[in-house]
């Protein structure tokens, strides 16, 4: 195994002096040879958590120190930015505002506070997780990472945020926000979403935790990830460690942390069929697993049928086309188009054979008022089929006084 050595800058000033000691580093091929800044947490902490305490966030769930509290806003914080989050918390909190009012909740309920906010698995492994806790746990939230971690949903960096902020506990938080915040300062090529890398920032966050204030600096490097240290405009004018960068000297700063190339995201074509008939709307309920798992739709038209088949149904629906619409996922692009179909007659026999629903879309299918439609959750994505449905909802005969 080829070995590389490297120059370690001592000390943590800007202008300190390189001290030529070698130390053993890694061998990968795309790792060059970097400067490893041997920052002493006396030096950084201190300065970092006074910046926390003049300009740290004021957001509603550091209100509270109860584990619940800050568990659900771990959760919805997960790939959600600060600001759309902070609505849904204030709404979930109000609605369930205990470990115990969520165990008693209905899936459906929970999931329609969750509609909009996207990554629908969390709203179910929540759920899932506060009826263990109740049943399993006596309805104490485990203070221990490995205990937090048999909770669906809970991973090592919610784990460290729960427990350094509930309880204290000297246990880093590090997810990518945080390794980018970590490569940059100490000079460091990390990925992050690779594991090696994060278990070495993950390590480097532990060397730093203050144990007095853990909490505090975990919220801290997170607040200077996200307001200061961004992902493609860092304000290091703005940043008190401006001093320690390693990387701000080397002019890398953008070059880290390191970024895998970005895949190319497929695109569906997908057509939304909006059955109406006598004021009910027919729904699916998708399953559990897969996508929007949990969420109601629309019937789909499916693979291989064609929208122009549709005018061979004239005779027994009306048919409105609807707008297109185009939905972005992290993953996969949704081209939408839809149509509205009155149809004479529930059985919609005739339907049933161009929008075949596919195998992990087999759920159960429901017909509901228009009241109903508007409680179930819906994915965002159909949000403006849901809209345009009931601004364009035919009146039948049967309802006509
Ligand atoms: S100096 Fe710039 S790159 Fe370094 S942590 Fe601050 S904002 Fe980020």
């Amino acid at each position: 195994m080829q070995q590389v050595y490297e120059t370690v800058l001592h000390g943590g000033g800007y202008a300190r002096q390189i001290i030529g000691r070698k130390v053993l580093m890694r061998t990968e091929k795309d790792r060059q040879p970097q400067l490893v800044h041997t920052l002493q947490p006396s030096e950084i902490v201190p300065v970092w958590l006074n910046w926390f305490d003049q300009t740290g966030r004021a957001l509603p769930w550091r209100l509270s120190k109860d584990p619940y509290a800050i568990w659900v806003s771990e959760i919805m914080l997960q790939q959600t930015q600060v600001q759309t989050v902070i609505p849904y918390y204030m709404n979930f909190m109000s609605r369930f505002p205990s470990v115990h009012a969520l165990a008693e909740a209905q899936e459906t309920s929970v999931l329609k506070m969750w509609e909009g906010l996207g990554y629908y698995k969390r709203a179910r492994q929540l759920l899932k997780a506060a009826r263990l806790v109740v049943n399993q746990y006596g309805g104490q939230i485990p203070d221990t990472v490995d205990g937090l971690k048999t909770l669906p949903g809970i991973g090592e960096y919610t784990a460290g945020a729960i427990l350094s902020i509930a309880w204290k506990k000297a246990i880093p938080a590090v997810d990518g926000n945080v390794i980018r915040v970590f490569s940059r300062l100490t000079g460091t090529p990390w990925t992050g979403s690779d594991a090696k890398d994060r278990r070495e920032a993950t390590q480097l966050g532990g060397r730093w935790l203050p144990p007095d204030r853990p909490g505090d600096f975990n919220e801290a490097v997170m607040d200077l990830g996200a307001t200061v240290c961004l992902p493609r405009g860092p304000h290091c004018q703005d940043c008190p460690l401006t001093s320690f960068w390693v990387a701000l000297r080397e002019q890398r700063i953008v070059d880290l942390p390191l970024r895998k190339a970005r895949k190319t995201v497929p695109v569906d074509q997908l057509v939304v069929l909006i059955l109406h008939h006598q004021g009910l709307w027919r729904v699916t309920r998708r399953p559990d697993h897969g996508l929007l798992g949990g969420l109601f739709s629309f019937d789909w038209l499916a693979e291989g049928s064609s929208p122009t088949q549709l005018k061979q149904l004239e005779n027994d629906y009306s048919v409105i086309h609807l707008p297109d619409c185009t939905h972005r996922f992290t993953h996969r692009i949704w081209k939408l188009s839809g149509y509205l179909l009155e149809s004479k007659s529930k059985a919609a026999d005739q339907i049933d054979t161009l929008c075949k629903l596919p195998e992990q879309e087999s759920g159960q299918r429901m017909w509901v008022s228009d009241e109903e439609l508007c409680s179930l959750p819906f994915p965002t994505a159909l949000e403006p089929y849901r809209q345009a449905a009931l601004a364009h909802r035919p009146v039948s005969s049967a309802e006509i006084p």
